[in-house]
C-alpha cells in the first residue's frame, strides 16, 4: 500500500461561500499516481466545513439562505462576548460558523477507483466557508496502490 498527502490552498472571497474543489482533489489522486484505494479529506479549520453535495447555483442560495436562518449571523452567542474570553481583542465574532460547520461536519472519504473520486454523476466535494474571506488549507491524504 501507498500512502501521498498533500495540503493544498484555497483562497475564498466572501463570508459564506460555497466552492466545487473535486477539480483538486482530482489533482491531487492524480499527483499520487494511485490508482484504487481510499481518500480522506479534512478541512484544517474550525469555521469551514466539507461536505458532498450538488454544485448548483440555485441549490447554492438555497443551502446559505437555510443556514443564515439556522444559525444568524447576527443572533447572540456565548462566544461572541470577545471581551469576556481569553483571546486578542480583534477575534471575528464568528459563532454562527463554528456551529454551521458542526453541522457540516470537516472531513469526508471517498473511494478511489480506477484514479478518480467515486462521486455520483450530482455530487462535488464543496468546501464550505463560514467566516471568510480568508486563506483555507484542506489535507488530502491518498491509500491504496
Ligand atoms: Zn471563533
Amino acid at each position: 500500500m501507498h500512502t501521498h498527502h498533500q495540503l493544498i490552498t484555497v483562497a475564498t472571497e466572501k463570508s459564506f461561500e460555497l466552492l466545487d474543489i473535486t477539480p483538486q482533489l482530482s489533482n491531487v489522486i492524480k499527483q499520487s499516481g494511485i490508482e484504487n484505494g481510499i481518500v480522506s479529506i479534512n478541512s484544517q479549520h474550525t469555521t469551514t466545513a466539507l461536505t458532498v453535495n450538488e454544485f448548483e447555483s440555485r441549490l447554492l442560495n438555497d443551502i446559505e439562505n437555510f443556514f443564515k436562518e439556522v444559525a444568524p449571523p447576527e443572533g447572540r452567542y456565548l462566544h461572541n462576548d470577545i471581551h469576556l474570553r481569553d483571546c486578542p481583542p480583534d477575534e471575528p465574532e464568528n459563532a454562527h460558523a463554528h456551529l454551521i460547520a458542526m453541522m457540516l461536519g470537516n472531513s469526508e472519504s471517498l473511494a478511489v477507483v480506477a484514479g478518480s473520486p467515486q462521486l455520483g454523476t450530482y455530487q462535488s466535494l464543496i468546501l464550505a466557508e463560514l467566516d471568510g474571506p480568508c486563506e483555507r488549507k484542506v489535507s488530502i491524504q491518498v491509500m491504496g496502490q
